[in-house]
C-alpha cells in the first residue's frame, strides 16, 4: 500500500507479531522515501452474506450488539460478550469458507451463549429461531433440562470413581 504521508508506492515492514488470538498480523512498515512509520493489520477476509443478499464483512462488534440485547438485565459483561464473538469468529472461520451465511453465525452464536446465559439463550434463540408459540418454548426448556439432568448425572458418576 502507499505510504500515507507521502504517497510513495512502496514500504518496508520494520516488525510484525502476529495478535494475542492469532487470527491477525501487526505489521510496523517504514516509508524508504519519506522515513515515516506506519501500521497495517492484515487478516483473511470474511464476509458474511446478510438475507437480504448485501455482502458485508464480518463484525465481531455486530455479534455482540445483537448478543447484547438478549443479554439486557442478565449478569453478562462486556468480556464476557468479547469472548463470545471471538469464539463466534473462530468458529466460522474453521469452517474454512472467506464466505459465511447470516444465518450460520446465529447458529455459531446459540451453543456459547447458551453456556454463558441460558435466559439470554432463550431470548436470542426465540428471535434467531422464530419461535412462534409457547410449544416452541417449552421444547426449548425441556432439551436444558434434558441437558442439566445428563450434565448431573455425568457429575455424579465422576464423584463415585
Ligand atoms: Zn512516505
Amino acid at each position: 500500500m502507499h505510504c500515507p504521508f507521502c504517497r510513495h508506492p512502496d514500504s518496508r515492514v520494520i516488525d510484525s507479531r502476529t495478535s494475542d488470538d492469532g487470527l491477525s498480523i501487526r505489521r510496523r512498515r517504514q516509508c524508504p522515501q519519506c522515513g515515516g512509520r506506519f501500521s497495517t493489520v492484515e487478516t483473511a477476509s470474511l464476509n458474511v452474506i446478510k438475507r437480504s443478499g448485501v455482502i458485508e464483512p464480518f463484525s465481531r462488534e455486530k455479534v455482540m450488539s445483537g448478543v447484547r440485547k438478549a443479554c439486557q438485565g442478565r449478569p453478562v459483561t462486556d468480556a464476557d460478550l468479547a469472548m463470545l464473538a471471538q469464539s463466534v469468529e473462530e468458529a466460522v472461520r474453521q469452517t474454512g469458507s472467506s464466505q459465511i451465511d447470516a444465518n450460520e453465525i446465529g447458529l455459531a452464536i446459540l451453543g456459547p451463549l447458551r453456556e454463558l446465559d441460558e435466559v439470554a439463550f432463550l431470548r436470542f434463540a426465540s428471535v434467531y429461531q422464530a419461535f412462534e408459540s409457547l410449544e416452541d418454548f417449552e421444547t426449548a426448556i425441556e432439551q436444558l433440562r434434558v441437558d442439566h439432568r445428563d450434565r448431573r448425572r455425568a457429575h455424579d458418576a465422576a464423584q463415585v470413581d
